[in-house]
Formats: C-alpha cells, structure tokens, sequence
C-alpha cells in the first residue's frame, strides 16, 4: 500500500515536504500545535488591526524556489513588496540592496502556506511529544488528544532544532544513526527575538517603510500598513536584535515595550496608540552548516527546517523538498 508519513510542523518546511511526498504518491498527515499551519510566516490579528510579527519578507535566488514563488504570486498569495528602505544607526552590517526583489503574502504572511495546507491533511491544536516506535510503525502521542490515530512509516520532524531535539528525546530511538539526529538537532543554537506590534490613528511621518538599525536594541522597524493588500490602521512592527533579545528574553513584555518604544522614538518615530509585543524564543539559529536536511532510512526519521539550510524561508522550503526526495530516494532502492 502507499506509505504513511507523520510530519510534525506545518511550517513553510513540513508543508513543503508533505506537498512533495503526496505528489509522489505516499500519504502523509501534517501535525501542528497552533490553530493554522504558516509557522513564522505569521500574522497577529486584532480589532481593525493585522500585523507581520515572524518573517517580514522572503527573496527568493533558486531557480525553483522562484518558480515556486512565480505560482504563489499567480494564485494572489503572494506579491512583490517595494518598500522604501534605510540603513539607520551607522553603515555596518546591512546595505539596504534596493535592486532584490522582496516578496510577502498577501493579504498576510500565512497566505502561502495556506495555499500549501489545501491539499494536505493538517491536523492544527495536536502538540506531538512523544514517538513510538512499534512493530506496526510509528505511533505519535499528543498533548491534546493522547495517540494519534494511524501508524506511520516515516516521521518528519520539521520543527526548530530545539523542539525536534526534545522530541527525539522523548522517543524510542535505539540505533548509532539516530542519534546522531539528537546530537545534529542538539548542537544548534537558536536565540530568541522580541517582536513589538504597534498601531498608529495616524500614517506614521516617516521619510521610510522599512529600516535596518545598527544600533540600540532595534534589529528592524517596518511599515506593516506598507505591504501590498493590507488593511486596518497604520501598524508597524519592531524587532529587537537577537543579542539584546536575548539578554531580556525572560523580562516582563512590558518593560520589553518601554525600551523598545523609547528607541523607536529616538529614531523618530510617534508615540502609539497601541502596541502588542511577542516574544520569540527560536526565531533564528547560528548557520548550522549546508546539511539542507537529514535522513536516518533505518528508522525512518528525517529533519528538515530553516535551521538545516540557512535560516530562511526560501531555504526551510528548500529543505522540505529536499527531504522528500531523500525518503521517496530511499522506498526506491528498498522497493
Ligand atoms: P517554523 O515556521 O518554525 O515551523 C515549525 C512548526 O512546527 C511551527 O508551526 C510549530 O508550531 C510546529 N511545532 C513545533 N513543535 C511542535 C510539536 N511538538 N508538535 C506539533 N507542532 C510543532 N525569514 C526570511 O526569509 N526573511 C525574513 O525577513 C525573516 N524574518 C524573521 C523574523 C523573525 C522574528 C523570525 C522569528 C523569523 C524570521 N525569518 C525570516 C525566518 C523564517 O520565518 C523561517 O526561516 C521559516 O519560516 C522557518 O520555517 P520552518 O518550517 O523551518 O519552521
């Protein structure tokens, strides 16, 4: 019969592997713990508000990571983004390379996955803490709803190298090479990001949509309201740098606002009339080398993710796929 693959993480990676798997005919079954897949390709929703708060753009240089894109901008998921870009606080670090095109999701970042999840069994709320491995294949234990239904072949993990570490952790995993999974996903460090989400009655005066700050606790301010088919009141999103994020990542959300804001300000930004902050605890990893993904065939354990192809959305795409291959690669030499 056709094979049956759990993939844990409805990220842009998982939903890349899965789309890949079921387009060579095996039957895979998506898990996610939040409500909707998209990961941190994310969007906070409030009253008369919307709000970028994970990946704030993906450019796209493989040819077909753009072909991929191309589709997306057909299907109205996606859309070029043009803001008009600064390098403030100094001029290490960023150049503002005003000739790469930008892409976002439209009307919200989560639009391309969405597009993806359509054709995938995506089962949202299901926290996977446990795998189990068993004569009839693998079982995956949830937080929600205990057992799963259905025994697997394969187990994606496609999830930030932390939690897919934890969760190998947690499972019956009894030969060299899978642990050498737990010992990759183990060695990565991944830091942590303070997102501010910010709201404005008025258009903010400021001669740019979008900025790269060198200095202060800002990594990166941008117009939200500036990105093709949003609505809502003028919002804005701030990002705290991954060392200062990092050094205030326990402290109250508040006090995070405060400082946050205050640098805003000192770069000429309004006071808000609103703000909601969120905290990021594995935003981004140190380069964890070009693995693109990794593949144990003797457990049918695989991993894939931003973290194991350069951090991006454009390379946790990359890596789904490139998973997939490896586990259809595999059933042909097996079969
Ligand atoms: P994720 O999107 O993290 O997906 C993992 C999924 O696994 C999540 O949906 C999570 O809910 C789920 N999950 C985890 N554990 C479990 C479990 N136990 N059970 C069930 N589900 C689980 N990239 C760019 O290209 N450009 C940018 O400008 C950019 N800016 C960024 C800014 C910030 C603040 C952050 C946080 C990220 C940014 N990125 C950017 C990175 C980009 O968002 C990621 O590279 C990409 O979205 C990662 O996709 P992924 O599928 O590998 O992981």
């Amino acid at each position: 019969g056709t094979l049956h693959v759990a993939v844990v993480g409805a990220g842009i990676a998982g939903l890349s592997c899965a789309g890949f798997l079921a387009q060579a005919g095996l039957s895979p079954v998506v898990f996610d713990k939040s409500r909707g897949p998209g990961g941190r390709m994310s969007t906070r929703r409030g009253e008369g508000w919307q709000c970028d708060h994970g990946a704030q753009y993906f450019t796209a240089r493989d040819p077909d990571f753009r072909a991929e894109v191309e589709r997306w901008l057909q299907a109205g998921v996606a859309a070029r983004w043009a803001p008009r870009l600064r390098v403030l606080g100094g001029d290490l670090g960023h150049d503002a390379d005003s000739g790469l095109a930008r892409f976002v999701g439209t009307p919200r970042m989560t639009a391309p996955a969405r597009l993806l999840a359509e054709r995938l069994e995506l089962q949202a709320g299901t926290t996977i803490h446990q795998l189990e491995r068993g004569a009839e294949g693998w079982r995956l234990l949830s937080a929600e709803r205990g057992w799963v239904d259905g025994f697997y072949d394969a187990v994606v993990l496609a999830q930030p190298a932390p939690q897919a570490a934890s969760l190998l952790r947690q499972s019956s995993l009894h030969n060299a090479a899978a642990s050498g999974l737990v010992t990759l996903a183990e060695g990565v460090v991944m830091r942590g990001s303070w997102a501010l989400m910010v709201r404005f009655a008025d258009p903010v005066a400021l001669p740019f949509d979008a900025a790269f700050v060198n200095a202060g606790p800002l990594r990166w301010i941008a117009r939200d309201s500036s990105k093709p088919g949003r609505d809502g009141v003028e919002s804005w999103l701030l990002h705290a740098n991954a060392q200062w994020s990092e050094a205030h990542i326990e402290d109250d959300a508040d006090d995070v606002a405060a400082a946050m804001l205050q640098a805003f300000h000192d770069l000429g930004g309004p006071l808000p009339q609103a703000w909601t902050a969120h905290r990021w605890r594995y935003a981004d990893s140190e380069p964890a080398g070009d693995m693109v993904c990794a593949w144990d065939g003797d457990t049918g354990v695989g991993l894939c993710g931003d973290w194991l192809n350069g951090g991006k959305v454009e390379g946790a795409w990359l890596s789904g796929r490139a998973l997939a291959q490896r586990i259809v690669d595999g059933l042909r030499v097996v079969g």
